[in-house]
């Protein structure tokens, strides 16, 4: 069983939520939940406090979000473009949705309700769930970054947990000067996938259909890593 684009998620759960969840965490209890996220490979938690502004828009009813990030595999990311590579994706993909259905199990175990948020459906998007983390950006070439890097992948569960150490400000958003002084991404994109007012256009970039990477393997936050950059537009700035 797979995730699949605009259908129902599969159930891979193997707890029923709790008919009585928990909505606060202790730090012990966190301290063991960031660990078990990270003795399952991902490699970072960051977490969302949905605004009512933002639930009223997307017509949704819950709010605290745990993101569960994953780095794509840099042996994969640097195949040439093709259905082999976007089939290791996909395998990639599909490894890491297993994965947080776990994650989900581990809390619905610990009596928080817990429930995945599909990744391949539109009608929210997990981009701007994840903005509301405060722990993000997206850069000129339309890429949701973290401070652990430029390649991640991430999936999402929604949670009854009310007090996760929900971040106040982005500290990230100088990344937008940054690019505004770059522009890499848009000179050497292979397709001229970006419209006159740098929007990607999705028809002609060839990311999901091929694999393209391009724009990730030559952007100086993938190349040198978020810490090293920052140091150096600190100095310069
Ligand atoms: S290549 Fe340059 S402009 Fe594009 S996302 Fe990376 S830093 Fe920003
Ligand atoms: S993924 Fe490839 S085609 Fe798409 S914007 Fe980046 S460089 Fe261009």
């Amino acid at each position: 069983m797979r995730i699949r684009y605009h259908q129902p998620i599969p159930n891979f759960y193997n707890f029923e939520n709790p008919t009585s969840p928990l909505n606060s965490i202790s730090d012990d209890f966190l301290n063991e939940l960031k660990q078990f996220i990270l003795d399952n490979d991902f490699i970072g938690v960051s977490y969302s406090k949905l605004s009512d502004d933002f639930k009223k828009e997307w017509e949704i009813d819950w709010d605290n979000i745990l993101i569960l990030k994953y780095v794509m595999s840099e042996e994969i990311l640097k195949m040439d473009p093709s259905k082999e590579k976007t089939k290791l994706e996909d395998m990639e993909f599909q490894e890491f949705a297993h994965k947080t259905f776990e994650i989900a199990d581990f809390l619905r175990k610990n009596n928080f309700k817990a429930d995945l948020i599909h990744p391949l459906d539109d009608r929210v998007s997990l981009r701007s769930i994840a903005m509301q983390s405060n722990d993000c950006i997206i850069t000129r070439s339309n890429m949701c970054m973290f401070k652990e890097g430029l390649n991640l992948g991430f999936f999402m569960i929604d949670t009854s947990i009310e007090n996760f150490p929900f971040k106040k400000e982005n500290d990230m958003l100088w990344v937008k000067d940054f690019c505004s002084t770059c522009g890499v991404c848009i000179d050497r994109c292979p397709e001229n996938a970006f419209d006159d007012d740098e929007k990607i256009k999705r028809k002609v970039c060839t990311a999901h259909k091929e694999g393209c990477s391009k724009c990730v393997l030559l952007c100086p936050f993938f190349k040198r890593g978020y810490d090293k950059v920052k140091k150096r537009y600190d100095r310069k700035n």
